[in-house]
């Protein structure tokens, strides 16, 4: 990332959570957010997934909506999780979900107990009864260590084919992480990382980044673990494919996933040169958080939200 771009992102992202920007942007509703968004309902997401596997490409859904403070919205966010995933089964589908635990009641404490954890338990428990996946996103940095706990007491009740995590390159603490979950023989996901993070907990540079995210792929498909490479970073992609074939790494140890709506192409390419690639879907209407972190990626998205506004 160059300074401008380093920059750029710092800015946009303390830009999109200013009240009036907010206002302004979520007023344009729809037009704005369709690019990454497959449409407001499960019903929306499932005909994503179907046109996807048109071309070979798998599906990852996310119900939008995070960060919220009490128990109703978290109870009714779980709800329509679990009734997305009863209509991908009904459509002879097998679900495959990922989750934000701040949007289903993680830190809240109901009768003793996390309302996260309760509701994960429930979400977990139905993708096992499907035979599907479930996969505990990474938010900030201060719901680590809890999100990573959790994951570890999901897995040692409904076993690692029914569950995984993401872990963020940017950490200063990942690698160790990385290492700590080895013995769970781990589904993890490894993204660069989204938020805006201090410098006491997160590299800022670029290249370092890049670095950190490629060391801990190649770790984690040499300790044998199945590996999710999240990234549009072609440069990444073809390196991690190079790697497979010096190190012997089977194709089904891996697959890449990327987000709807962007760089369908470089997904389809890979889909048809034999890798798995899933894409992840994201539907519902809380989807302001997620479109900033997208704008905040790429400067030249913000051309596209300049042209909706006008
Ligand atoms: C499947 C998936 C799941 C994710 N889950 C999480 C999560 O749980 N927690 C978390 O913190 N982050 C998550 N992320 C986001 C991730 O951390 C990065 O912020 C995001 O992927 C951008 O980084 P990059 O690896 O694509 O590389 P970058 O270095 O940002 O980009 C590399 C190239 O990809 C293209 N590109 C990147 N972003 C865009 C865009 N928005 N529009 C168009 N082109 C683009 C550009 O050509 C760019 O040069 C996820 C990402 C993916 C793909």
């Amino acid at each position: 990332m160059s300074q401008f771009d380093q920059l750029y992102r710092q800015v946009a992202l303390s830009v999109a959570t200013h009240p009036v920007v907010e206002k302004v942007v979520s007023k344009q509703g729809w037009a704005l957010a369709q690019r990454f968004v497959s449409g407001e309902s499960a019903e929306d997401a499932i005909e994503a997934i179907k046109r996807l596997e048109q071309s070979g490409i798998l599906g990852n859904l996310d119900l939008l909506g995070e960060f919220v403070t009490t128990p109703e919205p978290a109870n009714q966010n779980t709800e329509l999780i679990l009734q997305a995933m009863d209509k991908v089964h009904a459509a002879g589908l097998t679900p495959y979900n990922s989750i934000k635990l701040s949007s289903i009641g993680q830190g809240q404490q109901i009768g003793g107990q996390d309302l996260g954890d309760v509701n994960a338990r429930r979400i977990v428990a139905r993708a096992k009864q499907y035979g599907g996946f479930v996969n505990l996103d990474m938010e900030d940095h201060p719901r680590v260590d809890e999100t990573l706990r959790l994951f570890r007491e999901l897995v040692q009740e409904f076993g690692n084919q029914h569950v995984g995590t993401v872990l963020q390159a940017y950490l200063h603490r990942t690698e160790e992480d990385r290492r700590s979950l080895d013995d769970l023989k781990p589904n993890l996901r490894i993204v660069k990382g989204a938020y805006l993070e201090p410098e006491s907990v997160a590299m800022q540079d670029k290249a370092e980044i890049d670095a950190a995210y490629r060391r801990l792929v190649y770790e984690h498909l040499q300790a044998g673990n199945y590996c999710n490479v999240a990234t549009h970073d072609h440069n990444i992609i073809y390196d991690v494919m190079h790697f497979e074939l010096a190190h012997g790494i089977p194709k089904s140890q891996f697959e890449f996933q990327l987000l709807y709506g962007i760089r369908e192409d470089l997904q389809r390419e890979l889909a048809a040169q034999g890798y798995t690639v899933r894409s992840y879907i994201p539907f519902g209407k809380e989807w302001y958080g997620y479109y900033s972190r997208r704008i905040a990626e790429r400067p030249k998205n913000v051309l596209f939200v300049l042209r909706g506004l006008i």
